[in-house]
C-alpha cells in the first residue's frame, strides 16, 4: 500500500504507466503529415484525460492557429510558487518503416526498453510529470506547489503557432519556473541538466551570373561562373584556424568560463571514438584550439547545408550556368542577437562576391540560444530531484542543438527554464526503432514526484 507517500505509490503502478504510454503511442499524432492531423486532436484528448484522472483542474484542448495545445493544472497551493511544465504530444514520421523492428504505433517491451514513435520524444516523459502529479495528488491529497501542463502539438514541425499562442495566453499561463522534458542525459549512468540551448538562424542566397546557361567553349574564359564564384564566397567564410571569418559573427559570444572548461573536461567524452561512430577520421571541424563539447555547445557554428546549381543529368553539358544557389545555417550562443549575425553574414557575403556576378541573399530565423544559471534556485532543486531518482548527482551539460518553444518561454515571458530530460543519446528519437529504457522512465517518474517538493522549498 502507499499510504502517504508518492514514491511508493508511482513504485506500486509502473506496469499502469507502461499500460498509458502503450495507448497514447497507437494515437499516430505525426504533425508533418495533414492526413493525420485528426488524430493529433485525438491524441490531445488522450493527453486532457490522462490529466484528469491525474487529479488536475481545468483540463482542456487548447486551440492554436494549428494543432491543438493539452492544457490543466492545479492552482490550490495558496502562496506557493508556480510551475509551467512543457512538452509535446505530436510525433515525428515513422518512415522508413521498414526499419522498425516492431510496429512504430504498437509500443513494444523488448529488453527492459519500450519501442514505439513518441516512446521517448516526448509522450514517455510528459507522462513521467503526469504519473508523479496524480501520485502527489492521490497520496497526499495536494501539491506542494501550484502547476500548469502545456502539451503542444506542433513541436516537431517547428511550433510555428506556439509564439502567438504564448502571447495569446500570456495570463493562463503566468508562472515562476518553467520545466522542460525534452531532452536528453549525456550518457547512461550519467543524470544530468541541460543548461545552454544554441539559436538558429538561416540564409538562401542566389548567385546570378548571365541571362540564360552558356555555351562553354564560345563563353567559358569570357563570363564568371557563378558555381565558381559562389564556392569562392562559401569558402571565405571560415579563416585556417577554423573561426568564422565574417567581420562581428563573434560579437557578444561570451567565453566559456573556467567552471564550463572543467566540467566539460570531466565527462566521459572519447573524440576519437565519436569521430569513428560519425564515419569521419578526426573531429576537425571549428575552431582548432577547443575541446569539441565546447566547440558543440558554447562556440557558434555556421555550417553550408546545401548547394545546387549548374548540370547534374547523366553524361556531360558544356555550360557556363546562369546560376547557383547555397543554404546556410548558423547556431548561435547566450547573447549573440540573431538580427545582427544575419546582417553581418549577408554584408559578407556581399562584399566577398566577385566582379561579374550579382549576389541575392534572404535571411529568416529569429531564435536566440537559451542559458540557464547552474546557480539557479529552480536549477539547484532540480539537481537534487534528480540526484533522488537516479542516485547520483547530475552533471550539467549543454546542447548544440535548438528547442525553439523554450527560446519562445524566454522571450515571451521572460522566464528561467529547467531541462531536465532523462533520454539517451541512443534512444534513436526521429529515426527508426525510438525508445525508452524502463530504467529512465521508472527513474524519471520518481525524480519528478521529488522534483516538485524540491522546487516548492527552493521558491518559496
Ligand atoms: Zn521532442
Amino acid at each position: 500500500m502507499a499510504g502517504n507517500d508518492p514514491i511508493a505509490f508511482v513504485r506500486d503502478n509502473r506496469e499502469r504507466y507502461l499500460d498509458e504510454l502503450r495507448a497514447w503511442i497507437a494515437c499516430q499524432s505525426v504533425s508533418a503529415d495533414p492526413e493525420r492531423h485528426p488524430q493529433v486532436r485525438r491524441s490531445a484528448e488522450v493527453a486532457v484525460a490522462r490529466m484528469q484522472a491525474a487529479g488536475l483542474d481545468d483540463c482542456t484542448v487548447l486551440e492554436t492557429d494549428g494543432l491543438p495545445v493539452a492544457y490543466g493544472s492545479w492552482l490550490k497551493a495558496a502562496g506557493a510558487p508556480t510551475i509551467l511544465i512543457y512538452g509535446h504530444h505530436d510525433v515525428q514520421p515513422e518512415d522508413p518503416i521498414a526499419l522498425w523492428n516492431s510496429p512504430p504505433f504498437e509500443g513494444t517491451v523488448r529488453d527492459g526498453k519500450l519501442y514505439g514513435r513518441g516512446a521517448v520524444d516526448d509522450k514517455g516523459q510528459v507522462l513521467m510529470h503526469l504519473a508523479a502529479l496524480e501520485a502527489h495528488l492521490r497520496t497526499r491529497g495536494a501539491l506542494p506547489l501550484n502547476v500548469k501542463v502545456v502539451v503542444e502539438g506542433e513541436e516537431e514541425i517547428g511550433s510555428p503557432n506556439f509564439e502567438s499562442f504564448l502571447a495569446r495566453e500570456r495570463e493562463r499561463l503566468a508562472c515562476d519556473v518553467v520545466v522542460v522534458s525534452d531532452t536528453a542525459v549525456f550518457a547512461e549512468d550519467v543524470p544530468s541538466l541541460t543548461v545552454s540551448l544554441r539559436g538558429l538562424v538561416h540564409w538562401e542566397m542566389t548567385v546570378h551570373g548571365p541571362a540564360s546557361d552558356l555555351h562553354s567553349g564560345y563563353f567559358g574564359g569570357l563570363v564568371v561562373n557563378p558555381i565558381e564564384a559562389l564556392g569562392k564566397m562559401l569558402a571565405s567564410l571560415r579563416a585556417p584556424d577554423g573561426r568564422i571569418a565574417v567581420d562581428g559573427f563573434y560579437d557578444d559570444v561570451r567565453e566559456a568560463t573556467s567552471q564550463e572548461r572543467a566540467e566539460i573536461a570531466a565527462l566521459p567524452y572519447d573524440a576519437l571514438r565519436e569521430a569513428k561512430v560519425l564515419g569521419v577520421p578526426v573531429l576537425a571541424g571549428g575552431e582548432r584550439n577547443r575541446a569539441p563539447l565546447e566547440r558543440s555547445w558554447l562556440r557558434p557554428t555556421l555550417e553550408v547545408n546545401g548547394v545546387w546549381g549548374g548540370y547534374q543529368g547523366p553524361g556531360h553539358k558544356t555550360i557556363v550556368p546562369s546560376w547557383a544557389r547555397a543554404k546556410i545555417s548558423a547556431r548561435l550562443v547566450a547573447n549573440q542577437d540573431p538580427a545582427h549575425v544575419k546582417r553581418a553574414v549577408r554584408d559578407h557575403l556581399q562584399r566577398a562576391a566577385p566582379e561579374g556576378v550579382r549576389v541575392e541573399i534572404e535571411a529568416d530565423g529569429d531564435v536566440r540560444a537559451v542559458s540557464t544559471s547552474r546557480d539557479h534556485p529552480a536549477v539547484r532543486a532540480a539537481a537534487r530531484a534528480m540526484e533522488r531518482g537516479f542516485g547520483k548527482p547530475p552533471v550539467f551539460i549543454g546542447t548544440g542543438g535548438t528547442i525553439g518553444p523554450v527560446s519562445s518561454f524566454d522571450r515571451i515571458l521572460g522566464l528561467p527554464q529547467v531541462l531536465i530530460g532523462v533520454g539517451l543519446p541512443d534512444d534513436a528519437i526521429h529515426a527508426p526503432n525510438e525508445k525508452f529504457d524502463l530504467k529512465q522512465f521508472y527513474g524519471g517518474i520518481e525524480t519528478m514526484t521529488y522534483l516538485y517538493d524540491e522546487l516548492a522549498e527552493a521558491l518559496r
